[in-house]
């Protein structure tokens, strides 16, 4: 054996701890490559971030969608798609009890969660009573916990960590309220045939302040309480959500990384969508209009052969057949654009939306 190929042969064994998770969900080893071939992709080299500690939040890996960050709530909407009431203070988002889940408008299948949270410092109410919220993916259906169970006695499948009402936490390496707790997750999208009938099961593994608490589990259903109910099929990529349980749970550095298809799927509300429509004026003129949850891009006043236009942020769409991209700017209280910035063949354009005729 040359000295290169042992090098390669052990920093492949090295290597064989951190891609066990990937290579899991890939099932098994691609075919179309021999052990050790160089024709095979290299992986991305990444800065991996830092996953912070009780003091300082954590980074996010470069290859990340960052979803939240300490600025402000442009991805998270209310689960109608209206904005949310959630708050933002001094870098951390805080639930306002009564104002309803959060969810993101960007949605996820397979994906590695990062989620920073905190519980109140004032401990008031006990069990499922005191500081209760929840991460749940595939829009709001599968749950895991979030609640102090810092001496805390409940029910052991409604403990944080747990996956509520299926299976409680191995552990428990939970901070005292006012500290920070790290979640990292591995969730697995359930996948289903087309009859609806379940294919595959959502599967979850959970790292809990870095202490794994859930390896690998199949979730029976969407969460319920006091109910297993069945899976009820619906689209593999969905938005995540956070709950409010009536208590002020904060929130900080929460991103997310993508492990099966990296194609963009947002899940707009038609008024959010209805906002980015008008007439755009700015050396030519575009009109921007919606037809059921998509929107297009046409002459004004000439809807025959249009552009479906698709989106690659909240505020960023490209055209099908030709290489326009659109970005949304300026927002009123209603949240209307009023400006929008069209690139064409790397030239951009400001264009102002004009203000509707009085009919
Ligand atoms: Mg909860």
């Amino acid at each position: 054996m040359s000295l290169i190929s042992k090098k390669t042969l052990v920093s492949a064994l090295v290597g064989v701890g951190s891609v066990v998770m990937v290579s899991q969900l890939e099932a098994q080893p691609d075919p179309r490559y021999k052990i050790h071939d160089f024709s095979r992709p290299q992986p991305e080299q990444i800065d991996p971030g830092f996953v912070g500690d009780n003091q300082r939040t954590g980074k996010a890996p470069s290859d990340a969608v960052v979803l939240f960050e300490g600025a402000n709530l442009d991805n998270w909407v209310a689960m109608d798609g209206s904005p949310t009431k959630w708050v933002v203070k001094d870098g951390i988002m805080e639930c306002v009890p009564g104002s309803g889940y959060v969810r993101t408008l960007q949605c996820f299948g397979d994906c590695q969660l990062h989620v920073e949270w905190a519980e109140p410092e004032d401990i008031t109410g006990s069990s499922q009573g005191r500081g209760n919220s929840g991460v749940f993916l595939g829009g709001a259906r599968y749950e895991i916990q979030v609640l102090d169970s810092y001496n805390n006695v409940t029910y052991a499948d409604g403990h944080a960590g747990s996956i509520y009402a299926q299976y409680p936490p191995e552990v428990l390496p939970i901070r005292k309220p006012g500290e920070w707790n790290i979640y990292d997750i591995i969730y697995v999208a359930p996948r289903f045939e087309k009859d609806g009938s379940l294919k595959s099961p959502a599967r979850v593994t959970l790292f809990f302040n870095g202490v794994l608490v859930q390896w690998d589990k199949e979730l029976t259903g969407p969460t319920g309480w006091l109910s297993r109910a069945p899976y009820s099929p619906h689209d593999y990529k969905q938005p995540i959500a956070l709950q409010d349980h009536g208590n002020p749970v904060k929130f900080r550095n929460i991103w997310v990384r993508e492990l099966g298809s990296k194609e963009k799927v947002f899940q707009y509300s038609r008024k959010y969508l209805d906002g980015l429509t008008g007439i755009y004026k700015g050396g030519m003129s575009w009109e921007i209009y919606r037809d059921g949850d998509t929107l297009y891009l046409s002459w004004p006043n000439n809807r025959n052969n249009p552009w479906k236009m698709t989106a690659e942020s909240t505020t960023h769409f490209v055209t099908e057949r030709t290489d326009f991209a659109f970005d949304f700017d300026d927002f009123d209280d209603e949240g209307i654009a009023q400006t929008v910035y069209w690139t064409m063949e790397g030239n951009k354009t400001k264009m102002t939306r004009q203000k509707q005729e009085k009919k």
